[in-house]
């Protein structure tokens, strides 16, 4: 539970950690891209003669031509037809407006400044748009030798004119609106001014149903160095974005196996792919000149979008959103048919890409695409966790990215608001993966390391049951051993009297004459003996049988063997009474010799033991009785009470003594004639092991043997309770 409520933590830390950083990189690069990406420069004076004053421009810095420029609306004039047409004997006129500011929208907005010279002639209806003819003189310094002319846009076809020579053409500027071949054009202009110090510059716009037509973007004058380090910021920009995605594609190999599905990183890095080309593709770096560039960039753009929809559809597993299950195929084929409806229309008829109506369009196939985008990752987010904070950020700033393509502004910006979201947004996602990737690989180590020593502590358990299992095993084969033992034992010391008894009886059927009272009475006899033999062997099994279940319990109670033992003496003394043999008994006078234990059971004991003594000991044997304190203090914790039983018989051959406790042992020398089971000695053994005592023998083989049968002595006393009775 703790661990639980640990990780949550952390996975709290690490979102509102990637969170932070994100929002702290929108702050970072849009204040990098306001000030590094701004063409800095002034607005320029006009000197007594009209022309723009650029002897200020020493200082090194761009100047924006912002202001100052005459406008012909939609006249194509050469510089010599404007140099006529203002020459007293002109045949023709034409209608411009001074001091016209270059705006994003053309000669719609001609600035506050704007005057319309008409020549006292109506103005023409000039038709919509940037197109038509500008024109601007500039007055250098005349130290200056040359200067840069930097055009970063201008839409559609263009010719310019440098001090009357036409120095660049792009595309074919002409009237005739069946000629469609145009482009957006960004260039630098090396122009050497006159020697007076002058610079006449005309641009011929033409274009005729295009939005963007005309100079887009206020051109900028100065040091070759100084143009060149804008134009160099740009193209380093690029490098950059590639780079970026360069590296960002191998690692994405690496990342990818945070990806729940491999589709969705391949989409993603489709999606970057196209946008990162659309910004190398872009007008400032006339990478590809004509109508080739507004093409590629539209179907990369269009493609880039396709990209954005399949990413944000391979994000969520099936079956996570009914509503997404049910439309799955119906939205997957309808933006694939817009898509490729698109791209086929713009590759089949190019023109349709300068129709104000196509950026209409284009901008309902990005909207649709990317708020789509956005539905899907706020309406899954409230069943899909994975990834959610990064999904629900990205998918409006991936619409905002593409909307950005659209994003003009009079200081136009080498590097495109488009190009700066992309990176952004490329930098957001590395910077989640890499979060989302560590911190899965933190979890899974750490899983490895638990599991790794689950396996141990496993591992050391199995090997422990194994062993455990292994002994069990062979301890089971032992008893199969003994258990196959006792049966044979059993079987044959169960025979050897049936078929004795079978024996008198077939004996005392089949007997041809009457049999003497004196064979009767022997046969019977014999028969008693075997029988009863029988019934011992019979009793001992059961008795062993019920000592060894765990059923049987003993019932402890005080007892004294000092009386136990002396009883028996008693009985087996008188039973030598008119033989050879001698018992003894010897005990402590004054001490009753207590120890807990159950006296059925210990009787039985105690006689097993003295029975033995008589049986293996010759007819004029000896057999001595001790009962005492064994004061050995490494004996049952040193209070402890023996009962030695001492003969001189045959002994135990000493290989043999430590068997002399099993079932059905009977050691070589016990001699045919002595009757027993073998069985004896292990009831001893379980009745001692009950009790929590010991048992031993010792023995020397012809000349006697020792049972040694030691107990823990009792707490109690006899002594006390006549005192408690009194
Ligand atoms: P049994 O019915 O054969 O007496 P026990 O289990 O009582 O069976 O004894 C096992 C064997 O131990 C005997 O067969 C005998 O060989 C040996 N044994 C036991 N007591 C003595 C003893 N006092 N002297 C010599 N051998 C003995």
């Amino acid at each position: 539970m703790a661990s639980h409520l640990q990780d949550t933590d952390k996975k709290r830390f690490s979102t509102g950690f990637t969170v932070i950083v994100l929002i702290i990189l929108v702050v970072v690069l849009s204040v990098l891209f306001l000030t590094i990406n701004r063409r800095r420069g002034s607005d320029f004076s006009y000197t007594l003669s009209g022309s723009v004053n650029l002897t200020e421009w020493a200082d090194g810095r761009p100047i924006i031509l912002k202001d100052g420029w005459e406008f012909y609306p939609h006249l194509l004039l050469t510089p010599d037809m404007i140099h006529q047409s203002r020459q007293e004997d002109a045949r023709e006129e034409y209608p411009y407006y001074k001091n016209v500011r270059i705006s994003t929208d053309g000669w719609k907005d001609l600035g506050k400044n704007a005057e319309l010279y008409s020549f006292g002639k109506p103005t023409k209806e000039m038709g919509s748009y940037g197109v038509g003819t500008y024109r601007i003189e500039l007055l250098l310094d005349p130290d200056v030798d040359y200067m840069n002319l930097n055009f970063p846009s201008i839409g559609q076809a263009a010719t310019i004119w440098i001090n009357g020579k036409a120095a660049r053409h792009y595309g074919v500027v002409s009237d005739n609106k069946g000629i469609y071949q145009s482009t957006q054009v960004s260039t630098n202009l090396q122009v050497e001014p006159t020697e007076d110090g002058r610079i006449e510059i005309v641009v011929l716009c033409a274009n005729f149903s295009s939005p963007y037509g005309g100079i887009l973007c206020s051109p900028c004058a100065a040091s070759s160095t100084a143009i060149g380090v804008i134009e160099y910021s740009g193209r380093m920009f690029l490098t950059v974005l590639c780079a970026f995605w360069v590296f960002f594609l191998f690692g994405g190999y690496y990342i990818s196996r945070t990806f729940a599905s491999r589709s969705k990183l391949y989409f993603f890095l489709l999606m970057f792919l196209a946008e990162i080309l659309y910004d190398i593709f872009a007008p400032t770096l006339s990478l590809l000149s004509g109508d080739w560039n507004m093409l590629i960039q539209t179907t990369l753009i269009i493609l880039a979008n396709y990209f954005s929809y399949l990413f944000y559809y391979s994000l969520y597993p099936r079956r996570t959103s009914k509503f997404f299950d049910a439309i799955r195929y119906v939205e997957l084929s309808l933006f694939s048919m817009l898509t490729a409806f698109y791209l086929l229309t713009y590759w089949c008829f190019p023109n349709l890409l300068y129709l104000s109506s196509s950026v209409a369009v284009n901008l309902v196939l990005l909207f649709v695409t990317g708020a789509f985008n956005i539905f899907r990752v706020f309406y899954m987010a409230r069943d899909f966790e994975h990834g959610r904070p990064l999904y629900m950020l990205s998918a409006p700033l991936v619409l905002l990215m593409h909307l950005a393509i659209f994003i003009r502004q009079e200081y136009y910006l080498y590097i495109s608001f488009h190009a700066w979201l992309t990176l952004f947004l490329a930098v957001g996602y590395t910077i989640y993966f890499v979060v989302d990737y560590v911190r899965t690989y933190d979890k899974l180590s750490a899983n490895n390391k638990s599991l790794a020593d689950a396996v141990e502590e496993k591992t050391k358990y199995i090997t422990r049951v194994n062993q455990d299992l292994l002994k069990n095993h062979e301890k089971l084969l032992e008893n199969e051993e003994a258990r196959k033992k006792v049966m044979s034992n059993v079987s044959h010391d169960l025979r050897t009297p049936i078929t004795a008894i079978r024996g008198y009886i077939e004996l005392m059927l089949n007997a041809k004459e009457p049999l003497s009272r004196e064979q009767e009475v022997q046969y019977l006899s014999n028969m008693h003996t075997r029988s009863v033999q029988m019934e011992q062997l019979i009793s001992d099994l059961v008795q062993l049988t019920r000592m060894e279940s765990e059923n049987d319990t003993i019932e402890l109670m005080p007892i004294s063997v000092k009386e136990m033992v002396g009883d028996l003496f008693q009985l087996y003394h008188a039973e030598c009474e008119g033989t050879d043999k001698v018992i003894t008994f010897t005990a402590p006078e004054d001490d009753d010799l207590i120890i807990d234990g159950d006296p059925k059971k210990l009787l039985r004991v105690f006689e097993n033991i003295i029975v033995n003594a008589m049986k293996y000991t010759k007819d004029d044997g000896r057999i001595d009785i001790t009962c005492h304190r064994y004061d050995d203090p490494a004996m049952l914790g040193g209070n402890a009470v023996e009962v030695l039983v001492k003969d001189n018989g045959v002994g135990i051959p000493a290989n043999e003594v430590p068997y002399v406790f099993d079932r059905f042992y009977r050691a070589e020398n016990s001699g045919i004639n002595k009757t027993g089971s073998g069985l004896g000695l292990s009831i001893v053994k379980s009745v001692m092991d009950k009790h929590g005592g010991k048992i031993w023998a010792e023995s020397e083989e012809g000349k006697g043997s020792e049972f040694h049968i030691v107990f823990k002595a009792s707490s109690f006393s006899f002594d006390e309770e006549p005192e408690d009775e009194e």
